[in-house]
């Protein structure tokens, strides 16, 4: 079974929804993907935070074997993210970014961590991706996310790393923004021109859409009665699609498909509470559970 690597932020989110609201809870990028990536194989974070970080947070990673000799704890505060949803759910709005340690964050990978086969760059700021792209030797596969905060703030940065990734996870909003493509369809080929040769483009609860060499492959959302808070989806839908193809160890067309099936099931968990409450209690077996209703939920004949 081959790792995950993960570099992304750890952070205190503080989010409203049309249902309640949550103060300063456990967040960050890198800490959904991880915890959810850790389902399936050993995971190994690089990032950092403050000291004002408590050290229970540190201890639910480390209950779930995610290896922490990559996190750093830098003299300062930790990243903080802000943000609220309307009705629809489907795009945050950001309230407050502070990036905190994150300003002055120069990634440096453990010796051990350097052999990793599978690399997530997570949401984070494009440079720091390409740092610790660049400390890997010859992952297997590497796939990236981002926002538009950086969309807009770092774009050239951000292109400057994606010519160097094998896969884009991103929302539509994003895939949108970035190409400046209003077709979904059109703005995936467009970022399989930037370098990528896998383009996933997350689209809420209207499901997923994959680009591979012309190919196209859609599938839906997990079908939930209640989504609580959308905080997360994308990260923990990461964290599934990656940690099912490093622990089947193949990376053609039917196990993309399937490692898809997975994220969006992982995904469909994350958004029943807030924070990463709903993981918490999570048992394997609702995993097998809702990917075999999915598998069902998918079959046509034509
Ligand atoms: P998502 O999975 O797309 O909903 O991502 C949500 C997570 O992204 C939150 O837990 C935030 O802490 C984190 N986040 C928000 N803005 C940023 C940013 N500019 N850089 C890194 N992480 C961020």
């Amino acid at each position: 079974m081959a790792e995950v690597l993960v570099v992304g932020s750890v952070a205190f989110d503080s989010v409203r929804t049309p249902f309640g609201q949550a103060e300063e809870a456990l967040g960050g990028s890198a800490t959904y993907f991880s915890y959810a990536a850790s389902f399936f194989v050993p995971v190994r974070l690089v990032a950092v935070v403050g000291e004002d970080f408590p050290g229970v947070h540190l201890d639910l990673l480390r209950e779930r074997g995610v290896d922490l000799a990559g996190l750093e704890v830098a003299p300062g505060k930790t990243f903080r993210w802000a943000g609220e949803y309307g009705y629809d759910l489907d795009e945050a709005t950001t309230l407050a970014t502070h990036l905190g340690v994150f300003a002055d964050f120069r990634p440096r990978l453990p010796a051990d961590f350097r052999k990793t086969p599978f690399l997530f760059l997570a949401n984070i700021d494009p440079d720091l991706q390409r740092e610790v792209l660049h400390q890997l030797e010859r992952p297997r596969l590497v796939a990236l996310d981002t926002m538009n905060y950086w969309i807009e703030g770092k774009r050239e940065a951000l292109l400057r790393v994606l010519r160097e990734v094998d896969a884009l996870v991103i929302n539509d909003a994003e895939a949108r923004q970035l190409t400046r493509e209003p077709s979904l369809v059109k703005a995936a080929r467009t970022i399989l021109g930037y370098g990528p040769r896998i383009v996933v483009i997350k689209r809420g609860e209207h499901g997923v859409l994959m680009a591979t060499n012309g190919r196209f492959f859609f599938a839906p959302a997990y079908p939930l009665e209640s989504v609580f808070d959308p905080t997360g989806a994308g990260d923990t839908f990461a964290g599934g699609f990656m940690g099912v193809l490093a622990r089947d160890g193949e990376l053609d067309e039917p196990a993309l498909r399937r490692a898809i099936v997975y994220g969006s099931v992982m995904a469909s968990f994350t958004v029943e509470d807030f924070s990463l409450n709903r993981l918490r209690r999570l048992e394997p077996k609702e995993i097998d559970e809702r990917v075999r209703a999915f598998g069902e939920m998918m079959k046509v004949e034509v």
